[in-house]
């Protein structure tokens, strides 16, 4: 149902008509889906992926984002249990959810979820510093605010250097405060490995789409997602491995 949710932000955040509708509608024929419509990843296999009204099919995007945010709600509620960290990672999970799909389809991260989740991120290390590994509420804020400085730093420089090498725009502003809001969450350490990690799946897909069909960006909020969900399973482990 949450994932159901973000298919929402995800079709309305890049357009600006998160509150213009109340109602779910078709965006072929623009007819309302009714509730039972509208039954997360169910409605979809009654409906065999088609518009009752217009008979036009609909994206298969939807049931992915219902059914990879139930995988990730599930994973986490495994390893963490119904704890205060299952509820922050999975309030980040679908912050990366929506931010993966709005930049492949629009090639957009919108404000309202990096930004947003950023001043989310720093509340969070203020209220439960614990997040942050630590028990001071002013250091927790410290920690998180570090974290979405080194994140917004690591990935504005890179594309600094990629602006002199390139000699055009090589990294959107979107990016940027994509893995600052990461960074506010996941602290410095994390977010730097986030940073390190991702270039390695941007690069294989990256230069996939150039050579199918000659794309001249590559979005890279999905990178960004992938590198972040690996650090916040597999991140403590890959630290200490390293020395840190
Ligand atoms: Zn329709």
């Amino acid at each position: 149902m949450i994932g159901s949710f973000l298919n929402v932000c995800i079709y309305r955040l890049p357009k600006g008509i998160f509150s213009k509708e109340r109602f779910s509608f078709c965006p072929h024929c623009k007819q309302r889906i009714r509730w039972f419509d509208n039954i997360p990843l169910l409605s979809y296999i009654f409906l065999r992926g088609r518009c009752r009204h217009c008979r036009q099919r609909i994206s298969f995007v939807y049931p992915l984002v219902e059914l990879i945010g139930g995988l990730c709600f599930l994973f986490l509620f495994v390893y963490l249990g119904l704890t205060p960290l299952f509820f922050i990672y999975s309030l980040l999970i679908c912050a990366l959810i929506v931010s993966t799909f709005t930049d492949f389809e629009e090639r957009i991260v919108p404000n309202e979820i990096s930004v947003g989740g950023l001043v989310v991120g720093l509340l969070i290390s203020f209220i439960y510093p614990l997040l942050q590994g630590v028990s001071s509420h002013w250091t927790g804020l410290f920690n998180s605010f570090l974290g979405a400085l080194v994140g917004g730093a690591s990935l504005y420089l890179t594309g600094i250097f990629g602006n002199i090498v390139f000699r055009k725009e090589s990294m959107g502003g979107g990016d940027i405060k994509l893995l600052a809001m990461v960074g506010a969450f996941l602290g410095w350490k994390m977010v730097l490995l986030v940073f390190f990690i991702s270039p390695f799946f941007g690069a294989v897909v990256g230069i996939a789409l150039k050579l199918k069909e000659k794309a001249e960006t590559i979005p890279y909020a999905p990178f960004l997602s992938l590198g972040s969900l690996i650090s916040l399973v597999w991140g403590k482990g890959i630290l200490i491995w390293l020395g840190f």
